[in-house]
């Protein structure tokens, strides 16, 4: 019998159903995606595309090109919350949509206490999308002026996204571009050493200042302020205090992990409503919490795609296994970076060569179906 499969967010765990679409429709079933944006973007390339080493339209996938071509629904909106017991979604728009069987991949949200004023100068490293609006403005600043561009926040996006505005001030020859990074703790904490060490002798290399075991206590257009008292003047400011799951979850009274994801069995099943699955960084995977990061979003993805269909079909389910210690590579922003998998560590031009080449696979794979 036809049943309603929608899927909310095209993420990164999304893609392999959206590959197979034509599927579950030649199988009678109905299959509708709700996204923001016609487009999903790579976030892994997300400051890559900051520091010009890539176009926007290489590091995206037409989402909406590629539902409706297989003959399935595309909304453009967003999921303001579910409503479980009644099988449906509520979109912002007001819009009640209703599922037999459901898929989470709504990723996160920039999250943290500090309060930030929203304006035209302050950008948040998600969504992603908003990193062209930040290369824009600083293009067009920075050909009059020098600059002063500040990033909260002390992880690997930090210090991708502050490595990559070097690289867009020296390709683009701008007036000199001081670039500081405000971290809470050390930079890059929660890495070995290696890593941080690295990562830290590029910034200084670069003269890109590292202010560490600062607390930023609000975040205004044109400056920040750190301990309630210190300001610092900044014309450009980007949030990367690190993310949280989406908040749809613990507005529809669902079981949520400890930051709000919905939490999953191994089947990424939800654990109080069988017709409820989810992946990437909206979910809690209940054996063992995952880190937020895109590559368990893509292992999940075969998993996702067969339980989605045996839940329709009423066939067996899969489990799902997180898999080893996984490859981090760190994209510098000047043609360098900092590869890392369990003991091997290096830096230099071939990190970078492998991220690129691992990354630009990964896309013209699935934008090989907006053909
Ligand atoms: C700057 C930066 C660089 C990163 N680099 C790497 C890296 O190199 N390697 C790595 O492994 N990880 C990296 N990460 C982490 C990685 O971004 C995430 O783990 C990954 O994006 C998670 O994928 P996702 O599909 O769950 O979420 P997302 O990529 O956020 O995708 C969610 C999708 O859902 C849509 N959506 C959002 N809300 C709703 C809603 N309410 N209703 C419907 N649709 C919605 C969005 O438009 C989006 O298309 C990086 C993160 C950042 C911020």
């Amino acid at each position: 019998m036809a049943k309603k499969l929608l899927l909310a967010g095209g993420g990164h765990a999304h893609m392999m159903v959206l590959a197979s679409l034509r599927k579950f429709r030649d199988l009678g079933h109905l299959v509708t995606v709700i996204q923001p944006s016609p487009h999903h973007y790579y976030s892994g390339m997300g400051p890559g595309m900051l520091g010009q080493t890539y176009q926007p339209e290489e590091i995206r996938f037409a989402t909406r090109q590629v539902v409706e071509k297989q003959g399935c629904a595309f909304i453009l909106d967003k999921v303001a919350r579910v409503e479980p017991a009644a099988n449906r979604v509520i979109l912002e728009s007001g819009a009640a949509v209703a599922y037999d069987v459901v898929s989470f991949n709504i990723g996160s949200n920039v999250s943290g206490h500090i309060p930030v004023e929203k304006s035209e100068t302050i950008f948040p490293v998600k969504p992603i999308e908003r990193l062209q609006e930040a290369q824009q403005l600083i293009l067009r600043l920075g050909a009059g002026k020098p600059l002063n561009v500040g990033i909260v926040g002390g992880g690997p996006s930090a210090v991708e996204i502050a490595g990559n505005i070097w690289g867009l001030a020296q390709k683009n020859g701008l007036q000199p571009v001081t670039i500081t990074i405000f971290a809470r703790t050390s930079i890059m904490k929660g890495f070995p050493d290696g890593v941080r060490s690295l990562a830290i002798n590029s910034l200084n290399r670069r003269k890109i200042q590292i202010i560490e075991h600062c607390s930023v206590s609000k975040i205004e257009k044109d400056r920040i302020e750190i301990d309630s008292r210190q300001i610092y003047g900044l014309d450009v400011i980007f949030v990367a205090v690190g993310v949280r799951p989406s908040h749809v979850f613990r507005k529809s009274g669902m079981a949520i992990g400890p930051e709000g994801g919905l939490v999953v069995n191994r089947y990424l099943q939800s654990i109080d409503y069988p017709n409820v699955f989810g992946g990437g960084d909206c979910i809690y995977f209940q054996d063992s919490p995952l880190d937020k990061v895109g590559v368990y979003a893509v292992r999940e993805n075969p998993v996702l795609l067969h339980n989605l269909m045996a839940a329709l079909e009423g066939k067996e389910m899969r489990e799902f296994d997180p898999g080893g210690e996984y490859l981090l590579i760190f994209n510098l922003g000047d043609g360098t970076g900092i590869f890392r998998k369990k003991r091997l560590l290096f830096n230099g031009r071939l990190a970078f060569f492998l991220k690129d080449s691992i990354d630009r696979r990964f896309m013209k794979k699935f934008q090989a179906l907006e053909r």
